[in-house]
């Protein structure tokens, strides 16, 4: 039986039992309040940045999150080793896990968050649905009960009306929810529901629910301390989701008028008052624009609370630690004010242009705004660090604050244009596209507004006009002096030294769909110009601090940030973002088209199911196989129509990235 805790006290060290961009988010505000902090690693983890800025860092184990961040038994050895008094569990990881919060308080350690008799009260979707009923806060119509056979829960759906949601009842992050639209798909889709649900969180338990019409997330940002007081922070609202997953956060919600506010802060309160919650969490709801509807608790610190703190002006971890003290809550609800609007955008390690599949590797680039009053970033990863393919692909938060929501708008998509993370492949321009389509701006959307969008949020590269094939070949003459002027001896450095006689030199470029485009430098006697077929420009370039360079071309400047890797050049110029290869005069290179029959595994990963039989014949896009990659199912499909030649794995194998997984035959055109 659980034991109850609540031995909340004052303490000098800490230890942050996650990593990333949380775990560096706690540090910096546990070492502003003067406290020690500990950070944890495993094995991929020894460089990175929440090791770097914690006071002592412990290794916990392997890769793998359950060798590591996940090991309840080596985080509490680890606060043993360290001599921490308490422990943060960021979220994700173990920060919803009651276990932990009562190993933590059994070895004597604060855990920074609720006891873990509040935390079972309200950790399971269908428990917490059950209280929420007694006490009166409005619900999704739904099925949570304890009986899981499949007649249940096939009557349960047929009761309720279809579209239905299928849902883990210990989900999270989206994982283990399908959306059920007929009678028909209810079957399947619980099959693979429970198959996700058991390998992320290890319980299969299934409730049904009504899928609101034009669904709306809506949520609020409660807090309690152990002396009986609880207050709501005003609502967040995160209606844009993909996979039920947030990636665009804001505060106050924009759908809410004065009334609607205070009728669901009231509604989070009397939810969160049901458990007499202690410490930082937040009450979800989904809504259809008019009403509210309970769906969850979550009983930690959310990923979006930045957006909180910003128009409230508190520190959300630094209230939860003050909890942890044993403090009361410094504000009372009226103290409580709302400031402008902050909107936050998830920065992931992930291709939108490839149905969002995760990217691992090395960031070899990374340029993001300086922060300022108006804007924050919280990163977990610098220049150098590597994206693993064991933890979560969100790489960092921007989140901007104005006194109003255009303007707000206006400094987020700003900071994401000035953002440059190469090396790995990031969403950052979809998140351009997105907070700056027109139906957000005018938020008339709804959480399935992305996936209905999604053609117009990840458009074709655009080709390459003539600013940019200038800025392409002035980029690499930036290079080329930039390597002679590390030379000492180097002519360059002498002031007056030009080469003599009317010279050129050759620069042929091309980008993802085109063909070669050639420019060309004019340079010796007179002013140096580039030319592009019959068109001239005279120019000039000067390199900038921020690792740029200005353009002159015929008298107009511009700001360029361009990263070389060998002969693969990106460009930021004013008209966007260009990915252009140089193509090597000597090179000899040809057309090359890769060879794409082979079907591989494009990051290392579990086949969860075969869907497809060797010898089928399949459509372009039909679905062959499931691979579980970072935590999410990816569907690997027919790149074109062929007949599936042969299958190379098993359900069960754990596959290599670049394995090979199936073959297929194109169909003789
Ligand atoms: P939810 O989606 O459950 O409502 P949040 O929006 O707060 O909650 O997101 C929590 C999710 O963040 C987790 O489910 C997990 O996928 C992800 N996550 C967990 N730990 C980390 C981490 N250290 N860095 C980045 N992302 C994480
Ligand atoms: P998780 O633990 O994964 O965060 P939630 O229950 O919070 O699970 O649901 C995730 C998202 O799915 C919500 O943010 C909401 O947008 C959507 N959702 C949840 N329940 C419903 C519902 N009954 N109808 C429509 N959308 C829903
Ligand atoms: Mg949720």
């Amino acid at each position: 039986m659980m034991k109850s805790q609540a031995q909340y006290r004052r303490f000098r060290s800490l230890l942050i039992a996650n990593r990333g961009e949380i775990a560096v988010r706690v540090i910096r505000t546990a070492s502003a309040m003067g406290l020690r902090t500990v950070a944890v690693y495993s094995e991929a983890d020894r460089d990175a940045m929440h090791v770097a800025l914690a006071d002592e860092a412990v290794l916990l184990g392997p890769a793998r999150a359950r060798d590591s961040y996940l090991n309840i038994a080596r985080v509490i050895e680890a606060a043993r080793q360290s001599g921490a008094e308490a422990v943060h569990p960021g979220y994700g990881f173990l920060s919803e896990n009651a276990e932990f919060a009562q190993a933590c308080a059994d070895a004597g350690l604060v855990f920074v968050g609720p006891t873990a008799e509040m935390m079972i009260a309200m950790g399971s979707k269908s428990g917490s649905k059950m209280l929420m009923e007694k006490a009166g806060v409005p619900l999704v119509p739904g099925y949570h009960g304890e009986a899981q056979d499949e007649a249940t829960l096939t009557n349960a759906a047929d009761k309720i009306g279809f579209p239905v949601l299928v849902k883990a009842s210990a989900g999270g992050g989206g994982r283990g929810m399908r959306v059920v639209r007929s009678a028909g798909e209810l079957a399947g889709a619980i099959t693979s529901a429970k198959r996700e649900a058991k390998a992320a969180f290890g319980d299969d338990r299934m409730l049904i629910e009504k899928f609101v019409d034009n669904p709306r997330h809506i949520e609020v940002q409660v807090i309690g301390d152990s002396h009986g007081n609880l207050l709501s922070l005003f609502e967040r609202e995160c209606t844009l989701q993909r996979r039920h997953q947030k990636v665009i956060e804001e505060a106050p919600s924009p759908t809410l008028d004065g009334a609607g506010r205070e009728a669901v802060c009231t509604a989070a309160r009397k939810a969160a008052a049901a458990v007499n919650y202690v410490g930082a969490g937040t009450i979800e709801f989904v809504s259809n624009g008019k009403d509210v509807f309970f769906i969850e608790m979550n009983t930690r610190l959310q990923v979006e609370h930045p957006v909180t703190e910003l128009i409230t002006g508190i520190d959300l971890v630094e209230w939860q630690l003050r909890v942890a003290f044993g403090e009361k809550l410094p504000l009372t609800q009226d103290q409580i004010k709302l400031n402008g609007h902050a909107i936050e955008a998830r920065v992931y390690a992930e291709n939108p242009h490839k149905n969002f599949m995760p990217s691992v590797g090395r960031i070899k680039t990374w340029r993001m705004p300086e922060a300022s009053s108006g804007l924050r970033i919280d990163a977990g990863y610098r220049e150098g660090d590597a994206v693993s393919p064991h933890y979560d692909a969100m790489l960092a938060k921007m989140i901007a604050w104005a006194p109003n929501r255009d303007a707000a708008i206006e400094r987020l998509n700003r900071g994401l244009e000035e953002s440059d993370v190469r090396g790995i492949v990031t969403n950052i321009p979809f998140l351009s596209a997105l907070v700056t389509h027109p139906a957000v701006r005018a938020n008339t959307i709804d959480t399935g507004f992305i996936e209905r969008e999604l053609k117009n949020l990840t458009p074709a590269p655009m080709a390459p006009g003539d600013l940019e094939l200038c800025a392409a070949a002035t980029a690499i003459l930036v290079q080329e002096s930039r390597a002679v002027f590390a030379e000492p001896n180097s002519p360059w450095r002498t002031a007056g030294w030009m080469p003599v006689g009317r010279r050129q030199r050759a620069f042929v470029f091309r980008h993802a769909q085109g063909t070669g485009q050639e420019i060309c430098l004019h340079y010796g006697n007179g002013p140096a110009k580039w030319s592009i077929g019959e068109r001239e420009f005279a120019f000039t370039f000067s390199t900038t601090a921020d690792g740029g360079f200005d353009l002159t071309l015929d008298g107009m400047k511009s700001h360029i940030f361009a990263v070389i890797e060998g002969h693969e050049l990106y460009l930021r110029t004013k008209n966007g973002r260009f990915d252009l290869h140089w193509v090597d005069p000597f090179g000899g290179e040809t057309e090359e088209q890769v060879g794409e029959d082979k079907i591989v595994a494009p990051l290392p990963g579990t086949v969860v199911a075969l869907l497809a039989e060797e010898g089928a014949m399949l459509e372009k896009g039909a679905p062959i196989l499931t691979l579980e990659v970072m935590k999410m199912e990816q569907t690997l499909r027919a790149p074109f129509a062929g007949v599936l030649k042969v299958i190379k794995c098993k359900v069960g194998d754990i596959v290599g990235e670049g394995v090979e997984l199936a073959e297929i035959e194109p169909l003789a055109s």
